[in-house]
């Protein structure tokens, strides 16, 4: 029989939570006639992380491991078990290292039931240093505004969304993923959950700094063009202020003051032609950016449902 849940859980070294983990994921009870699977994917773990989940999966049947080749990093690591789920009704993901609490599977697949496709994490306070609280909040809000869909703020990747969704998502090429961004793409009916991220169970951060910076990267080129645009823009500024210049000085030379020949044409004619140069950057930048949505190969659009012949289809 298939699962009714399968959630996955990337796990890169992290041999000290891996025991609590288990705990709480073997705890977890459902409603009568639900049940669980899990995917662990090890994301090549230097530590004991791959041979504990070789143990368990061997034991448990419930368990699914996939072990990567190397480190992919998380987005990749969560991709990989989204692919390699059962044919379940639900698909949750949470942070191997417990941030996440496992035990709202219940109050999310409720929601699913209610008929949300998607119902995703939204922290009311995180237990982080000052420094990274700051550089989220900035992060958030930023992609906000460059952001061509509204991915919701302070939502991470902690979610369950239904099956059409996780295929959805599976089936997009991109090969820079930022999934909260993807989820946010799809549409369907949405529900922002809130709750409290809890501190690491146990273990360093396995996300360094570069790679934290690499994902908002991400997040910010695939879901926005604003970037390549500000290109165009710089350019028509810069015409402008040569235009005012040049003005300025024919007044200024009317006035009968003096002004300094050669200088006043060298510095029109460079702040003009780098206009002109920005402005050409940002049309070869246009082209570009098109070919870019293009080989990201997402779909054009979902159906959500559709009513044909007096019946209605989900999509
Ligand atoms: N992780 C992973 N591959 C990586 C980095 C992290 O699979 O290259 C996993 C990690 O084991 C954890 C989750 O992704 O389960 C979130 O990582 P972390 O707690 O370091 O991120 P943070 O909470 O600091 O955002
Ligand atoms: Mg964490």
């Amino acid at each position: 029989m298939q699962p009714t849940i399968s959630i996955v859980v990337p796990l890169y070294n992290e041999e000290s939570v891996f025991p609590t983990l288990v705990g709480r994921l073997n705890a977890l009870t459902t409603s009568p006639g639900v049940t669980l699977e899990f995917v662990l994917v090890d994301d090549g773990s230097r530590d004991a992380t791959s041979s504990l989940m070789r143990d368990l999966a061997e034991k448990d049947s419930r368990y699914t491991c996939i072990f990567l080749s190397r480190n992919y990093g998380h987005q990749a690591a969560v991709s990989a078990g989204m692919a390699n789920v059962s044919a379940s009704e639900a698909v949750m993901i949470i942070d191997g290292d417990l941030q996440d609490p496992p035990e709202l599977v219940n109050d999310f697949f409720s929601k699913i039931r209610e008929g949300y496709d998607v119902v995703y994490g939204i922290r009311k306070k995180r237990k982080e240093n000052l420094f990274k609280r700051f550089a989220y909040w900035f992060f958030y809000r930023l992609l906000r505004t460059l952001s061509e869909v509204n991915i919701p703020l302070d939502s991470g990747d902690f979610c369950m969304m239904t099956r059409k969704v996780n295929d959805v998502i599976t089936s997009m090429p991109e090969q820079s993923r930022f999934l909260r961004g993807m989820r946010t793409w799809v549409g369907f009916r949405q529900y922002g959950f809130e709750y409290e991220r809890e501190k690491r169970a146990s273990g360093d951060p396995k996300y360094t700094l570069k790679a934290l910076f690499n994902l908002a990267y991400d997040g910010i080129y695939n879901f926005s063009y604003v970037p390549m645009r500000v290109i165009t823009r710089l350019g028509f500024f810069s015409i402008v202020v040569s235009l005012g210049y040049l003005a300025y000085v024919l007044i200024k030379r009317f006035m009968g003051y003096e002004i300094p020949s050669g200088f006043t044409a060298l510095i029109f004619a460079i702040v003009l032609f780098s206009g002109v140069q920005l402005i050409c950057l940002g049309i070869i930048g246009e082209y570009v950016g098109r070919i870019y949505r293009q080989v990201k190969n997402r779909p054009m659009f979902l159906i959500r449902n559709k009513i044909s012949g007096g019946k209605e289809q989900n999509g």
